[in-house]
């Protein structure tokens, strides 16, 4: 398949790739290409520019202050994956990024490409919800704005972004001594993609009572969510299985060719009960 005709531009400056994408729905960023390339070839968008956002200098991993790490919106997978800062500071996001797709995409995709995409099997909603990110988001004239990640995922590829918007850093946080982190996820053969994902931040007391719970799942819904039941009742001492099962309460779980949803609302539990116990048998204190 191929795409219609398009205009390209490389700006090299934010304020000229923000005066481009003042041309509303006619204009769209273009970052690694991963998700957009594919859907202008299957004519499912038909924009009349592409606005290049590889010349920004939006890329890198640095910590802020407030205890929070700023990750520019171009970073690719490949650079989050292999983070040293993020590894030691933030693991969740580094062990997400190592499961999404293949070598390619990860050297190619970026993260502020996934969020702004929003496919509701799409790895870093789920670790980015539990992280509780804020997204910086820059509109017309450089004016920025912060959006929680729960607030920007609003449905399926639908996201709180304003025509002409661009996304320039996410922001997570360097996690407290004692957090435990992991991201389990069941992937669709073909693509790579979560079939369910559960990405698990914890701290628990010196008695073993798990004190703080933070759950992301993708997969499973229309968007990416929390699972406020889980954490509510790991906090309650519920145990692992009794909380992971509330992973699927009041949820419309997705069927597709992939997975009924009977079958994802089975996997959510018992992915959801792993992930929360390999994080607590890797050593949060
Ligand atoms: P692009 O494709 O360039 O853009 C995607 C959308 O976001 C476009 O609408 C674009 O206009 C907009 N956009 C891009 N950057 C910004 C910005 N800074 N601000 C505002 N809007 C912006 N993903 C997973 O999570 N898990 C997987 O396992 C997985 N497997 C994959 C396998 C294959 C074979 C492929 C092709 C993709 C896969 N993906 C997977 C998707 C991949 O992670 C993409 O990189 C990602 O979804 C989009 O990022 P991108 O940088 O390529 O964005």
């Amino acid at each position: 398949m191929i795409a219609q005709n398009f205009e390209y531009f490389k700006p090299t400056t934010l304020g000229e790739a923000l005066a481009l994408l003042a041309d509303g729905s006619a204009a769209k960023p273009l970052a690694g290409g991963m998700s957009l390339i594919p859907m202008m070839k299957l004519r499912l968008a038909a924009p009349e520019k592409l606005v290049d956002l590889s010349g920004l200098g939006l890329s890198g991993i640095q910590e802020g202050e407030g205890g929070w790490i700023r990750i520019g919106a171009t970073t690719t997978h490949h650079d989050v994956e292999s983070s040293a800062l993020l590894r030691l500071k933030c693991p969740l996001l580094p062990e997400t990024a190592s499961n999404i797709g293949d070598m390619q995409v990860r050297n190619m995709g970026t993260i502020g490409g996934s969020v702004a995409h929003a496919d509701p099997s799409a790895d870093y909603p789920a670790a980015l919800l539990a992280l509780e990110a804020q997204l910086i988001i820059a509109g017309a004239g450089g004016a920025t704005r912060k959006v929680h990640i729960e607030d920007f995922l609003v449905d399926a590829m639908t996201v709180a972004l304003e025509p002409g918007e661009l996304i320039t850093e996410i922001h997570v946080p360097a996690e407290e001594a004692g957090t435990a982190v992991c991201y389990r996820k069941v992937v669709q053969r073909a693509s790579g993609f979560a079939v369910v994902g559960i990405a698990v931040r914890l701290r628990k007391d010196g008695e073993g009572k798990v004190t703080f719970a933070r759950v992301g799942v993708t997969g499973l819904a229309a968007k990416a969510f929390r699972a406020t039941r889980v954490e509510v009742a790991l906090v309650s001492g519920a145990s692992v299985a009794d909380a992971a099962a509330k992973v699927t309460d009041g949820v419309d779980a997705n069927a597709d060719i992939h997975a009924s949803a009977d079958y994802r609302t089975h996997l959510a539990r018992v992915h959801t009960a792993r992930a929360i116990a390999a994080a607590l048998s890797s050593g949060a204190s």
